[in-house]
């Protein structure tokens, strides 16, 4: 956990507290108000203070089971920054890079692409303390620029990679009754205990075509995230890749979750204590962008984004000459990755491009 905090118990209480005496004088939170609380309070927030990867933290990602998973990427830039006609530099941008792995992965597998490697400005858009120390560290080669939101970075050609960043922002959750949609705040019940309640929501907050009993989540920060990299791509060109667990196409449902020590959690029960994310609406994501200019592609399937790009025969190469254990737990982590059953299916790759640009390496029809 690289001298991150622990979660230890009473520690988030006091974020509880907070929350409660806000509600108290200011009435019931949006679930986004709530995430945002919860995930970026400074004192206490589950990102501002703790690195939350890996076998000891709270989840794993996939540039963390394996190497193949970033390297792969890296030769996906090299090869999508040359068909978009090798600008020269290029700002290659990462949202949410964790720990850098996948990033460090990228980069040592772009040295085989010197041209590449020489035009390309690294980039960060992180706002945790804890994770932009160990992109630090990860990545002390490539003098990368930190940033605290895509705004920040400077506008030019642009390559953007994001792995599970999509998730953690935050949602609005939605209700649908007989006499139309309800929004689902977060309030406090009798015994003063976060609890969630609805309130009747107008129109222009929210509406969709689906029947009384629908759940429905709203992401305005993915929306608007959507349109500013569709912006820069139809200006610049340029190319972005996002992957993340979610769905196509849009459809109601509640995914709202809360995870600590890789176990499901109740979000309202420790706010700051647990990752709070929820699945990705691809749809949504792709349409914003092409409303500002850009060309969406799939999503695709992880596992089969990844075959597309030839795990197969680099985990074959990552194992040559090691011990048969090495190789099969090598393997092994490309397994979970590609299994539909695992993290194959439900995570998912879109790619997005200026209108006209040829499919991406991944992405052929
Ligand atoms: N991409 C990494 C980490 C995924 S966890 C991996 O695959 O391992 C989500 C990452 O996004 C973390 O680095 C988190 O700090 C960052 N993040 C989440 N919301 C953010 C926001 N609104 N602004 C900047 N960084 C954010």
């Amino acid at each position: 956990m690289a001298g991150a905090p622990d979660a230890a118990p009473g520690v988030s209480g006091d974020l509880r507290d907070r929350i409660a005496a806000r509600i108290r004088a200011e009435g019931p939170l949006t679930v986004a108000q709530y995430m945002e609380l919860a995930l970026w309070d400074p004192a206490q927030g589950y990102y501002a203070t703790r690195d939350p990867l890996g076998a000891r933290g709270d989840f794993t990602t996939a540039p963390e089971i394996s190497q193949a998973f970033g390297e792969l990427i890296g030769a996906w830039l090299a090869e999508t920054w040359r068909q978009a006609g090798a600008p020269d530099p290029v700002t290659l941008c990462e949202l949410g890079p964790g720990r850098g792995t996948l990033m460090a992965d990228a980069l040592r597998a772009a040295a085989a692409r010197p041209e590449f490697r020489r035009a390309l400005r690294l980039h960060l858009v992180e706002a945790s303390p804890a994770l932009c120390a160990a992109q630090k560290t990860a990545l002390a080669g490539a003098s990368p620029a930190w940033h605290a939101s895509l705004a920040e970075v400077p506008d030019g050609p642009l390559l953007l990679v994001a792995n599970e960043f999509l998730d953690a922002l935050p949602i609005r959750q939605f209700e649908r009754a007989q006499d139309g949609w309800h929004e689902r705040l977060i309030g406090l019940n009798a015994q003063g205990d976060l609890a969630f309640e609805t309130k009747a929501a107008p129109d222009r907050v929210f509406n969709r075509p689906w029947p009384p009993g629908s759940m429905a989540e709203d992401r305005p920060a993915a929306t608007d995230l959507a349109r500013a990299i569709g912006a820069r791509l139809a200006r610049h060109g340029g190319a972005a890749l996002l992957v993340d667990y979610g769905y196509f196409p849009a459809a109601p449902g509640e995914t709202f979750q809360a995870l600590a020590r890789h176990r499901f959690a109740d979000p309202l029960a420790e706010p700051g204590a647990a990752d709070l994310t929820a699945h990705v609406d691809f749809e949504a994501f792709a349409r914003a962008a092409e409303s500002a200019g850009a060309q969406a592609w799939g999503p695709v399937p992880q596992g089969r984004f990844l075959q597309a790009l030839g795990i197969g025969p680099r985990v074959e190469r990552l194992g040559a000459g090691k011990p048969e254990a090495v190789a099969e737990s090598i393997r092994g982590a490309v397994r979970r990755l590609i299994d539909p059953a695992q993290m194959g299916s439900l995570f998912k790759a879109v790619a997005l491009t200026r209108a006209g640009a040829p499919a991406p390496a991944g992405f052929a029809a």
